[in-house]
């Protein structure tokens, strides 16, 4: 979970940013391949300040931090961005360059209301420079390490992971259900011991982003075009062709004979 200070200005915060006025980053997310962890580090941090520089962001500080649970951390009153340098262990450029791009919107949003939260405001600003605008890293879109203790409901059977140990742990879940919320040595959670996981690092899933219809279209080719290539291809049976290209069937026979004639 992204934390985020927020500090209220009387008065009023609208912001008088226009989002249309921001744009892409100039300079593409630079590559990481074959890079170690500590040179990962310093290119990420180098192109960290050419957007500061971009979105405006002077004297701001970017910084490293050992945070397992937070991706990144934008602080107002220091004026400074960090990353957790577990994000950039675990993560591909795609989660890092969303996650930077993240923390610079909430200085962005900063610096003209004043405040920031995860607001249409910050999401239009998120947007404007690239950003997915979610508000929080999910599990399914970030890597981050695990606690390696591990830990198990009696009840649930569910297991659990902390990284910190305690001797009394209880199963949320289970107290919210069958107690009231409250705490039940019943549904105490059984340690396991420590347990460490094995991260590796996803690739980046490619999707070919179009901004506009000629360019998706280009890409694809259009539907004539697909089908004139499956008829030259020697797809001769009709269904076939239409199965493939998801047409209507008598679509498919006028495309055909156009391409024929
Ligand atoms: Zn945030
Ligand atoms: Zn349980």
């Amino acid at each position: 979970m992204r934390r985020i200070k927020r500090y209220r200005i009387s008065g009023g915060n609208v912001g008088t940013l226009l989002t249309s006025t921001l744009s892409l980053p100039t300079t593409p997310f630079p590559s990481l391949d074959g890079l170690s962890l500590h040179k990962k580090s310093i290119v990420i941090r180098d192109y960290a300040k050419v957007l500061f520089q971009q979105y405006g962001l002077v004297n701001w500080y970017f910084g490293y931090m050992k945070a397992k649970t937070t991706a990144g951390y934008c602080c107002w009153t220091r004026k400074e961005i960090t990353l957790s340098k577990h994000l950039v262990e675990f993560n591909n450029v795609v989660e890092i360059n969303d996650t930077l791009l993240h923390e610079i919107a909430h200085a962005i949003d900063f610096i003209d209301r004043g405040t920031s939260d995860h607001s249409p405001r910050w999401v239009a600003i998120a947007l404007a420079i690239g950003c997915n605008g979610k508000r929080c890293y999910s599990k399914e879109d970030k890597t981050m390490p695990e606690g390696k203790h591990l830990y198990s409901c009696p009840n649930c059977k569910r297991e659990v992971r902390y990284h910190k140990r305690a001797k009394v742990r209880a199963c949320g879940q289970c107290c919210r259900k069958y107690n009231y919320g409250k705490f039940d040595a019943k549904y105490q959670f059984v340690y396991h011991g420590p347990k460490p996981v094995q991260i590796s690092i996803p690739s980046p899933k490619v999707t070919p982003v179009h901004t506009n219809l000629a360019s998706a279209n280009a890409a694809a080719g259009t539907k004539s075009d697909r089908m004139k290539s499956l008829y030259d291809s020697g797809t001769t049976s009709i269904s076939e062709i239409a199965k493939i290209v998801g047409a209507h069937y008598s679509h498919v026979h006028t495309v055909i004979k156009k391409h024929k004639g």
